[in-house]
C-alpha cells in the first residue's frame, strides 16, 4: 500500500512553497496522496488572520486537478486546539494498515519535542521533513539522537513500515513564508505568482488580509 502524506499547517494563505513540497513528496517519495489538513486552533502559533472557511477555501483551490492531493478539514471540525497527534491517530484507525508520513518543514522539525505527545506521533506515523530555506538539521541535542536513531535515506523505509522513521528530504527551495504574503497584501501589494491565480482571487475577494481601516500599510 503506497503511504500517505500528512500536510498539516496554518495555510494562512497556502502558497508554492507548500505546495511544491507536497508534490516532491507525492514524486519522489512515492506516495499515494498527500493529505492537506489546515488546522484550526493552532497550538504553537497565534490565531491564524484569515477565518476558517477562508483558509480551507483557498487550499481547496490551490490543490484541485492535481492528483494525488487531498483536502482534510478535520481539524477545523474539531473542538479545542488542532495537535497532530490526535489527527493522525484518527487517520491511524481509518487507515491501519496504511504507512502515514507526516510532513513538516524543518523550523517546525526543530520544535518537535515542545509538541503534544511528541513521541506518540512516530508511533504512528514517518516523519518527512521538508528542507526548508535556512533551517540545518540538528546533530546534537535530543533531536541529533532522535535523529541517529530513527533517521532513514532510504525511500523504502517509508513504504516497508507503516512509522517510526524520520526522513529528511531536500525539497526545492522556494523562500516564499505566508507572513511576507500576509504584510505584501496589507501594504496594497498583489502576491501574483507566490500562489496559484485561484488563491489570489479568494485572498481579494474576502479581503481576509487587509490592513484594518483601509490602512494600506504604506508608509
Ligand atoms: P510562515 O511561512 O509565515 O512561517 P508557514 O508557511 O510556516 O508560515 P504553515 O502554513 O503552518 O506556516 O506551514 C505549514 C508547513 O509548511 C510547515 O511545516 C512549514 O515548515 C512548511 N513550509 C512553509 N513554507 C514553506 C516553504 N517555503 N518551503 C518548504 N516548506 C514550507
Amino acid at each position: 500500500m503506497t503511504p500517505m502524506g500528512v500536510f498539516g499547517g496554518t495555510f494562512d494563505p497556502i502558497h508554492y512553497g507548500h505546495l511544491r513540497t507536497a508534490f516532491e513528496v507525492l514524486q519522489s517519495l512515492e506516495f499515494g496522496e498527500v493529505r492537506f489538513v489546515p488546522c484550526g486552533i493552532p497550538p504553537h502559533r497565534g490565531t491564524p488572520h484569515a477565518s476558517g472557511s477562508d483558509r480551507l477555501a483557498m487550499v481547496k483551490a490551490a490543490t484541485a486537478g492535481q492528483q494525488g492531493f487531498v483536502v482534510d478539514d478535520r481539524e477545523l471540525q474539531r473542538e479545542g486546539p488542532s495537535y497532530s497527534v490526535d489527527t493522525l491517530a484518527a487517520l491511524r484507525s481509518e487507515f491501519p494498515l496504511r504507512p502515514l508520513g507526516l510532513i513538516i518543514g524543518m523550523d517546525a522539525f526543530l520544535g518537535l519535542t515542545g509538541w503534544h505527545q511528541w513521541r506518540e506521533i512516530l508511533q504512528l506515523a514517518h516523519i518527512i521533513v521538508a528542507h526548508r530555506p535556512g533551517w540545518r538539521a540538528p546533530d546534537m541535542g535530543p533531536l541529533g539522537e532522535l535523529l541517529a536513531d530513527r533517521g532513514t535515506h532510504r525511500v523504502g523505509d517509508l513504504h516497508q513500515s507503516k512509522s517510526g522513521h524520520i526522513y529528511i528530504h531536500d525539497v526545492t527551495q522556494l523562500e516564499i513564508s505566508s507572513t511576507e504574503i500576509r504584510a505584501l497584501v496589507a501594504a496594497g501589494r498583489d502576491p501574483r505568482f507566490l500562489m496559484p491565480d485561484l488563491v489570489r482571487d479568494i485572498i481579494r475577494d474576502s479581503g481576509c488580509y487587509q490592513a484594518p481601516d483601509g490602512d494600506t500599510g504604506r508608509r
